[in-house]
């Protein structure tokens, strides 16, 4: 277990005491009806732990990326859907316009994020998944701003969020610049929320189809790294490091959630006459999926650990974090489940609930494939294009 100040630690325990005595008893319930936990989140609100890591000075408690990711674990063994919305409120648009942002961008984003807001992150399309820099939404350069067109899908927090971090094809004078990152409120004219995506887990969050349809957004709404609109993805991709310690935290948390119940049943449950404990099939089961978990949480606490104060976090170490974590908790849940027999596979348990919202970690924000390409590049000291253009390659022909 990882050293933490005594301001960390407190968060960590207010995060356990909540998931504990309030949101482990409402998981099920909004799993089962796939709605956004409202009042989970007001309680979230009230212990701080949304919009902890904002600065004080703009009313948040400036916590460090530590504190905010021991709270997201604890949250996870109980709630997974709640610990994402702590994820979203402390990382992610949020953290990329307090970093790049003008002084009333940040105010915005904080005083949306303390008043309850989770942030929605608008990146993915139809056509550009992994291949995020092909999208093909347009922000088209008018007098006093631009004007956005295109769709987004898979946008967790669809018809929720107020606050939308939408990235965009800067097209100025007929030419394509690069990609920004334009900030928008949900109402806003040309901003339309589309088809919800009926998922396997996570169900309280939607997500949902963003559309976009002469979406006006105003010089003060573009997020500016570096004095260029077009720098925008390049620079998110930086924030985005943070987010995805955020998600490698709720991994772990699920999967730490799953092996203590394990743990428990085995103790609990008799067959043949004895504890379940007592079978060493079992327990090398068990002190498989310890290993894993410790080996996991490791990776979870350095990543954390990395961020300068306000910065954020080794890009390998946070890619690295979150192939391990997202790997462990799918297989972690599963063998849980394993161990309780049937009674894992009964929804009357968490178990095939925990099974389910762990699965996605492998895949939203960064496959597990495409993180190893990023940490392979990082090993190798070279870029790695994927397009055939970029490699020279010819596409590959079948076979006579
Ligand atoms: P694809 O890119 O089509 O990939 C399909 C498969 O091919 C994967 O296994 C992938 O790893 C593999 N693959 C693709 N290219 C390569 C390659 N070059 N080398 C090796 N393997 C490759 N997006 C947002 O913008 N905002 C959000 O809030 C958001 N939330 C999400 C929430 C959930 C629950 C999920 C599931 C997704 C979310 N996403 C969001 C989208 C997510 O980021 C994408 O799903 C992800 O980037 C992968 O894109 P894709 O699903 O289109 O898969």
């Amino acid at each position: 277990m990882v050293d933490l100040t005594q301001s960390e630690d407190a968060i960590r325990r207010t995060a356990r005491h909540l998931a504990e005595t309030v949101f482990a008893g409402r998981a099920a319930e909004i799993d089962r009806e796939e709605r956004y936990p409202w009042e989970n989140v007001e309680a979230l609100r009230d212990a701080g732990l949304t919009g902890m890591t904002i600065p004080i000075a703009l009313g948040g408690r400036g916590a460090s990326l530590l504190a905010a990711v021991a709270a997201v674990t604890e949250i996870a063994r109980h709630c997974a859907v709640s610990a994402r919305i702590v994820v979203e409120t402390n990382m992610g648009a949020l953290g990329a316009i307090l970093a790049y942002g003008t002084d009333a961008q940040k105010r915005l984003a904080a005083d949306l994020v303390l008043a309850g807001d989770k942030p929605a992150i608008c990146i993915t399309e139809p056509g550009a998944g992994s291949a995020a820099t092909q999208m093909a939404t347009t922000a088209r350069r008018v007098a006093g701003g631009y004007v956005l067109d295109g769709a987004k899908h898979w946008i967790t927090g669809g018809g929720v969020s107020r606050l939308h971090l939408i990235f965009a094809r800067v097209i100025e004078g007929g030419r394509d610049r690069g990609i920004g990152a334009f900030i928008a409120l949900r109402g806003a004219e040309g901003l339309g929320i589309g088809r919800r995506e009926p998922t396997m887990g996570l169900r309280g969050i939607p997500e949902t189809e963003i559309l976009l349809d002469g979406l006006f957004v105003a010089d003060d709404m573009v997020l500016i790294p570096e004095g260029d609109p077009a720098r925008g993805f390049a620079k998110l991709m930086t924030a985005y490091n943070a987010q995805r310690v955020g998600a490698a935290a709720v991994a772990l948390g699920i999967a730490q959630g799953a092996f203590g119940l394990a743990r428990d049943y085995l103790r609990e449950r008799e067959q043949f006459g004895r504890p379940l404990a007592e079978f060493q099939g079992l327990q090398w089961i068990l002190a498989d999926m310890s290993v894993a978990l410790a080996a996991a949480e490791a990776l979870v606490w350095r990543a954390a650990r990395s961020a300068p104060a306000g910065g954020f976090p080794d890009m390998t170490y946070a890619a690295q974090a979150k192939i391990l974590a997202a790997e462990t908790a799918v297989k972690v849940t599963n063998d849980a489940l394993q161990l309780h027999g049937a009674a894992g596979y009964s929804r009357a348990r968490p178990l095939e609930r925990m099974v389910r919202d762990a699965r996605m970690f492998t895949i939203g924000g960064g496959t597990a494939q495409v993180l190893r390409t990023q940490v392979a590049s990082a090993e190798l000291g070279l870029k790695l294009p994927q397009t055939r253009a970029a490699r020279g390659d010819a596409p590959a022909t079948p076979l006579p």
